[in-house]
Order: C-alpha cells, then structure tokens, then sequence
C-alpha cells in the first residue's frame, strides 16, 4: 500500500526518532509499504518520519545510480535503529533531492566515507562502512531520522532564497505525482 508522503514544515521531520524493537506493529508489512511509495515516487531512499512515524527506520535503494557507480546495482536495504559511528573522507558535493521537498535539489557538502551500526529486517545487527553513492543515500536517510533535512545543511543565504518556494511546499502549492500530506494545506485561503 502507498502511503502519502509528508512534505516538508510538517513538524514530524524535525524530531528526533526513537528506537524500535521486533515486536514493533506490524513492522514487515510497513517496510514494504515504505519500499512501494519509495518506487511509486521513483526515490531512492525513504525514511520513517516521512510517512509521519517519528521511528528510527528507513529504507534504500540505490540501483538507479548504478549506470554512475555499478557496485550499486543491488544496493536494497533496509536499516532500523542506525548508528552513524564515524564519517571520514574528502567532503563533496552532491546535488540532492528530498521526496518531502519536491523540485528543488541543492548542492550538499558532505563526507565520503561512513561506518554504520543497524540492524536489518531480520533484526540481525550489522557493522558496515559505505563511501561515495552509498554513503551518501544513507546519509541524508540519517538526517530524517536525527530530524534534520538537507536543507539545514545548505548555507542560510541559499536558505533565504528557497524561502518563498519552501513555505509554497508546505502549503501544498506544488505539483507532484505521488500522494502527499501537507502540513498548512488547510489554512490555504483560495
Ligand atoms: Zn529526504
């Protein structure tokens, strides 16, 4: 089932998720959901707070970068309760691009190389390092759940000058081909 994806002002995506465990509701059946709005508005990552659970989960796949870098030709996870433990390398910049903030992409800086702790659907715990694409995917899936998206990571001059096309966003003036739930939708005066 897709499920409408939250847009950006809504004040789920600026909490700090918790925790879960395995005997989380009905848990298999939200990560396929998650999976199947993430494909539906042709994403590559989707995070919890996105569909307005403030729970530490979120799920990849980053096989459509796989012409740029083939490594992640079946890059499909899914990571619950994470733990960014170290990120190192040469910062870059990547143009990047939110679900909950449609037609706007903005260069971020960030690092090349992570180590993450996090357990799988399965609840198996793993202990990985990811660089380049990869890391970069889970990184901004990361800032969801840390409540931040990558526009607190733009400087506040460019800030400024997405404001009027980020408060249009949150009021629901933009056109998207997915299911969206706007926060100040209702207070639209026509
Ligand atoms: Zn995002």
């Amino acid at each position: 089932m897709k499920l409408p994806i939250v847009a950006y002002g809504d004040p789920v995506l600026k909490k700090l998720a918790t925790d879960i465990d395995q005997d989380y509701p009905n848990l298999k059946e939200l990560i396929d959901n998650m999976f199947e709005t993430m494909y539906a508005a042709s994403g590559v990552g989707l995070a919890a707070p996105q569909i307005g659970l403030p729970i530490r989960l979120f799920v990849v796949d980053a096989s459509p970068f796989a012409d740029d870098e083939p490594a992640l030709e079946n890059f499909k996870k899914v990571f619950i309760n994470p733990v960014i433990e170290e990120e190192s390398g040469e910062k870059w910049d990547f143009n990047e691009g939110c679900l909950s903030i449609p037609d706007i992409r903005e260069n971020v800086n960030r690092h090349r190389d992570l180590k993450i702790k996090y357990y799988d659907e399965q609840f198996t715990l793993h202990e990985e390092a990811f660089t380049g694409l990869a890391a970069r995917v889970i990184q901004h899936e990361y800032d969801h759940i840390q409540g931040k998206l990558f526009t607190d990571r733009i400087s506040p001059l460019r800030k400024t000058m997405l404001k009027n096309r980020l408060d249009a966003i949150a009021k629901g003036a933009v056109r998207v081909d997915y299911k969206m739930r706007f926060p100040l939708a209702n207070k639209r005066k026509r």
